[in-house]
């Protein structure tokens, strides 16, 4: 079966930077249904329609095809005492950003401490770096109509509920 809409896809796939070095490797294959369920970053949901099982992809992603282009906005200096007493760069916290009237949990990590301040960065690790996006297609079938109506996959690899 090639890659169609609505097509339950497998892969197993290597993410490395425009160095040529490895940054992800899926020791499980990623799977996500095929058709703009948003499961997969569309330039790579672009590269995959029309293959089969075997094929291979390779994508070029550009920050903002990939995981978007740093914003400063998200870093902040917050005051020391609001962090516990050992605090130290590298670690990671937990906060709640407002969108309008919904929060949003975002993962910040600290990148400076100082005696009255610690520095903290909420931009995803893999903002504003070129991306290399390797894969070979491990599977690919029809997806239920459950699956269609959810707009995500069910069992291996997917959603379970
Ligand atoms: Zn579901």
């Amino acid at each position: 079966m090639k890659i169609m809409k609505n097509a339950v896809v497998a892969l197993q796939y290597e993410v490395l930077d425009d160095q040529g070095e490895t940054i992800e490797r899926g020791k499980e294959p990623l799977v996500y249904l095929h058709g703009g369920h948003a499961g997969i970053f569309p330039r790579v949901e672009e590269a995959l329609a029309g293959k089969e099982e075997g094929d291979k992809v390779q994508v070029q992603l550009a920050p903002e095809d990939a995981f978007g282009e740093r914003n400063d906005a998200l870093v902040r200096d917050e005051p020391r005492a609001r962090f516990p007493e050992k605090v130290a760069v590298g670690m990671y916290f937990e906060a709640e950003l407002k969108h309008g009237d919904h929060a949003q949990p975002v993962v910040f990590k600290v990148v400076d401490v100082s005696d009255d301040s610690v520095t903290i960065d909420g931009n995803h690790p893999l903002a504003g770096r070129p991306l290399d996006f390797r894969a070979t297609v491990v599977s690919v079938r029809p997806a239920t109509k459950e699956e269609i109506d959810h707009g995500h996959v069910h069992g291996a690899g997917g959603h379970h509920h």
